[in-house]
């Protein structure tokens, strides 16, 4: 058990640099990881260029947020192919409306009677991509809330009062986009958002995996999400979903995959085969 496919980087909502999570993986002994930050790929080229300094191979990877029914799915893309200009520019977009929504959502904290400085959001985020968890941070820091899962309870959480959705995409849009750029599209954390009755809809929209290992999933939703992949024939998938000290402890390496199956989501990528079918964005 040495790959861990889902990491994410200060370019999204994690406290801990490319090279700071190379670092980590290396000492803990981690031969493949996946940078999956939410609608970046800057983490990933970043890490993908310092790979060969640890011995580790960075999968390039991205997790898209979207909307089913109003609540929210994460789609994860593997192996996509990060010069892609058209796919660039969607993230790009994607980002900006992050922005926006943060300020959108400091105006909807100023109704309940909390300030918060957008330029104080932004020295948490940096000028990539912008989160609830920094904004989350602020109250923390400020003594708003008493912890970052309060500040998600009271304020932030998909159904708390300060709540603002992102960019509305669909999961068979962002599935349809990941694999037009000859990436694989798998269901990331499927038991936090529970459409289980989508998948054989969205398997016919190119989604090509499921996310099975991860820290929010127990033993009996591993075997349950095993089941569906074996009924659609679907890869697996799994990583710790490490956000750095945002979630007290770090999490790289906690949560892992076999190396049998980074061989057989390799098989299946396109960048490195070309005979797998695709379609250009
Ligand atoms: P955003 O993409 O800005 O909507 O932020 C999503 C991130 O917020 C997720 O990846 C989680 O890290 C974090 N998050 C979402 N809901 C919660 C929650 N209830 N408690 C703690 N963290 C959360
Ligand atoms: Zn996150
Ligand atoms: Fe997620
Ligand atoms: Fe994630």
């Amino acid at each position: 058990m040495s790959a861990d496919l889902h990491i994410h980087t200060t370019y999204s909502d994690s406290t801990l640099s490319p090279t700071e999570v190379l670092q980590i993986a290396s000492e803990r002994g981690i031969k493949t990881i996946a940078i999956c930050d939410h609608d970046t790929i800057e983490g990933a080229k970043e890490a993908s260029k310092l790979s060969p300094n640890y011995n580790i191979e960075v999968i390039p990877a991205v997790e898209l947020s979207t909307y089913q029914n109003n609540v929210e799915v994460h789609i994860l893309g593997y192996y996509i192919d990060i010069e892609n200009k058209k796919f660039n520019e969607f993230l790009q977009m994607f980002r900006n409306i992050r922005f926006v929504r943060i300020k959108k959502m400091i105006n909807k904290l100023r109704e309940v009677g909390i300030e918060v400085d957008y330029q104080d959001v932004l020295k948490i985020s940096g000028n990539c991509s912008i989160g609830r968890p920094h904004l989350a941070q602020i109250l923390y820091e400020t003594g708003k809330v008493g912890s970052l899962q309060e500040a998600f309870e009271k304020y932030l959480g998909s159904k708390s009062p300060c709540y603002v959705e992102k960019f509305n995409l669909l999961p068979v849009e962002a599935i349809t986009m990941i694999s037009q750029i000859g990436g694989i599209a798998v269901f990331a954390h499927p038991f936090l958002s529970k459409f289980d009755y989508l998948i054989p809809e969205w398997v016919k929209f190119g989604l090509q995996g499921i996310e099975i290992y991860h820290p929010q999933h127990n033993e009996t939703i591993r075997e349950h999400y095993k089941t569906i992949a074996q009924r659609y024939n679907l890869l697996i998938t799994g990583g710790s979903d490490c956000h750095g000290k945002h979630k007290e402890n770090i999490l790289i390496g906690t949560v892992c995959i076999a190396d049998s199956f980074v061989e057989t989501l390799r098989a299946c990528s396109r960048r490195y085969n070309k005979s797998v079918p695709g379609r250009e964005l």
